[in-house]
C-alpha cells in the first residue's frame, strides 16, 4: 500500500518526521511511504491555527494524488486529540508533544502514529469503528484510546498490537503480512521509548552459508549470492571477514539485528546456518533461502516447508537473477 506523508514546507518538525519515514519503510515493505509538501498551512483554514477535525480530515483528504494520505501538522485539535483519522486519510498533530510528553522522542511519536494510520488504513476503518473497538483503560496496545493523553506511552513502551485486536483487524481485511509489518514498526517505537533503539540498514543484507574455498559452495557465493544481493543494491555481509574467536556469535548476532534481510544458503547440512536462521527468525527478519537443486532433498523438516530459491548446481547466473528480483521488493521507495 502507498501511502503519502504531508508535510508543510516550513514545518520544525520536518527532518525528524522523514526520518520517521525513512525508518517505517526501512523496517517493512507492506506500506509504502513516501514524504510530501503539504499543499496548505493551517492558516489557509482559519480558527487562528486550531484544527476542527472534520475540516482538516476533509482538506487532508484532498492532497495530492494518492488515494491513502497523512498530514502530519504541528497545529492542535480543537478537541485536543492527538490524531483524527477516516478510512483513508489521516491528520497527526505533533502539537504539545515536546512540551508535555517527550520522552519518548518526537521521532518515535511519529512512528507510532504512523503505524496506527497504517492498521486503519489496511483495515480501512472509519473513526467511528476505531472508536468502537480502541481500549479504555490502556492495556499497552497500538489501539489504546488514550483518553488521558500521558497514557499514550503505555502503548508506546509496549510496542505492541494485542491479539484480539490483531484478529479483529484481520476480520476487517488486513492480511497476515501487513499484521506482522505494524508489528515491526511498533518494536521501533518500543525499542526508542526503552532508550535502546537498534541500528538497522535497510539496505544490507546478511549470508548465512557454510564457509569454504575453491569449491562450489564458494563459487555459488561470489558469483550468486553476492553478486545478486548487490545487483539489487544491497549490501552483502558474511561473518567470515575476520575470525575472532568466543566473539564469532556475538558479532554474527549484531550483523543479524542490523540487517533487512537474511539470506540463508541451506543446501549444506551445517549446524551453524540452522542456528542462525533461527535468530533471524526470532528477531523477525525478512528471510530468503536458496539452495542447489540438486541437493535440497536433504533440508530439516522445520524449514522444508518453507520457500527455496534453487538453482541448477554450476548456474550461478540463475541463482544471481532470482535473487536479484527476490530482492527487488524489499528496496524502500525513494
Ligand atoms: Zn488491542
Amino acid at each position: 500500500m502507498d501511502i503519502d506523508v504531508f508535510v508543510a514546507s516550513g514545518s520544525h518538525d520536518k527532518s525528524r518526521i522523514a526520518t520517521a519515514v525513512s525508518l517505517l519503510n526501512g523496517v517493512q515493505s507492506e506500506f509504502r511511504l513516501a514524504v510530501r509538501v503539504a499543499p496548505v498551512d493551517t492558516a489557509a483554514l482559519g480558527n487562528a491555527g486550531v484544527l476542527e477535525p472534520g475540516t482538516a480530515l476533509k482538506a487532508a483528504s484532498r492532497f495530492g494524488e494518492q488515494e491513502h494520505k497523512v498530514w502530519v501538522t504541528d497545529a492542535p485539535f480543537a478537541d485536543n486529540w492527538f490524531s483524527h483519522e477516516d478510512r483513508a486519510t489521516s491528520v497527526i498533530t505533533t502539537a504539545d508533544w515536546e512540551r508535555y510528553f517527550a520522552p519518548p522522542s518526537l521521532r518515535s511519536y511519529v512512528i507510532y502514529q504512523l503505524a496506527q494510520t497504517c492498521t486503519i488504513f489496511a483495515a480501512d476503518l472509519s473513526e467511528e469503528m476505531l472508536e468502537n473497538i480502541a481500549h479504555e483503560p490502556p492495556r499497552g496496545c497500538a489501539n489504546d484510546l488514550s483518553a488521558n493523553k500521558a497514557n499514550i506511552r503505555f502503548g508506546m513502551l509496549a510496542g505492541s498490537l494485542c491479539p484480539e485486536c490483531a484478529a479483529v483487524m484481520t476480520q476487517y481485511g488486513m492480511s497476515d503480512e501487513q499484521v506482522a509489518a505494524v508489528r515491526r514498526m511498533l518494536a521501533l517505537v518500543r525499542d526508542e521509548a526503552l532508550g535502546t533503539p537498534r541500528p538497522l540498514d535497510p539496505l544490507s543484507a546478511f549470508v548465512v552459508m557454510r564457509f569454504s574455498a575453491f569449491d562450489e559452495n564458494a563459487n555459488a557465493y561470489e558469483y550468486g549470492v553476492k553478486a545478486g544481493i548487490e545487483a539489487a543494491g544491497f549490501t552483502c555481509t558474511r561473518a567470515d571477514d575476520s575470525y575472532q574467536p568466543g566473539a564469532l556469535l556475538t558479532k554474527v548476532t549484531k550483523y543479524i539485528e542490523r540487517s533487512r534481510v537474511i539470506v540463508a544458503k541451506v543446501d549444506v547440512q551445517n549446524l551453524n546456518v540452522y542456528y542462525e536462521l533461527g535468530v533471524a527468525r526470532a528477531l523477525g527478519k525478512d528471510i530468503i533461502l536458496v539452495a542447489a537443486q540438486e541437493q535440497i532433498g536433504g533440508l530439516p523438516t522445520d524449514i522444508n516447508n518453507l520457500e527455496v530459491l534453487t538453482y541448477p548446481t554450476g548456474d550461478y547466473k540463475a541463482l544471481r537473477e532470482s535473487l536479484t528480483s527476490a530482492l527487488m521488493p524489499l528496496v524502500p521507495r525513494a
